[in-house]
């Protein structure tokens, strides 16, 4: 059985939101996906880095993967797996999203995806994910409100 925590949050710097991810990293122990959603500069990478951290993952690893769009992050001692997208980049094209493997991904039984940018996903649904939406309320304040897709 997993924690994961839903609901409203409200964070007042970086190292808050990352620490609620981290809580978040540490609750999960089944395959599970996170699709972060927020403009730019919101905190969803931050957010990845905390999720990666709590499953013992080196969170200066976790960067927004520029030309790459997915990063496969599984170091010495990591509970699972973390595959990170940033979709930012694509066009959100069928064939696009469909060379990005996330079949694969999403079947992996050791595998927690985190995905930045999920609009351009288009058509192409996940079943069963946690949504992550990042809202600036200005300075360093952020809404953070966490719900389950069924
Ligand atoms: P995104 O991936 O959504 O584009 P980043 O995570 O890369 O955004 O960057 C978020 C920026 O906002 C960082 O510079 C971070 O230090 C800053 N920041 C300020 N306050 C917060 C907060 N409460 N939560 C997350 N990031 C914050
Ligand atoms: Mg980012």
């Amino acid at each position: 059985m997993q924690s994961i925590p839903t609901g409203q949050f409200i964070t007042r710097s970086a190292e808050e939101t990352f620490e609620l991810a981290y809580q978040i990293g540490e609750a999960v122990n089944e395959p599970t996906v996170f699709l972060l959603q927020g403009d730019l500069g919101a905190g969803k990478t931050v957010f990845a880095k905390g999720i990666g951290a709590g499953l013992d993952i080196d969170p200066a690893e976790v960067n927004s993967p520029t030309f790459t769009i997915v990063n496969q992050l599984d170091g010495p001692g990591a509970r699972m797996r973390l595959y990170h997208l940033d979709l930012y980049r694509i066009e959100g094209g069928a064939n696009e999203v469909y060379d990005l493997g996330l079949e694969e991904m999403l079947n992996d039984p050791a595998g927690l995806v985190v995905i930045e940018w999920p609009e351009r996903l288009g058509e192409f649904a996940i079943p069963n994910a946690y949504q992550v939406m990042i809202s600036d309320l200005g300075g360093d304040e952020r809404k953070i409100e966490i719900t389950r897709d069924r």
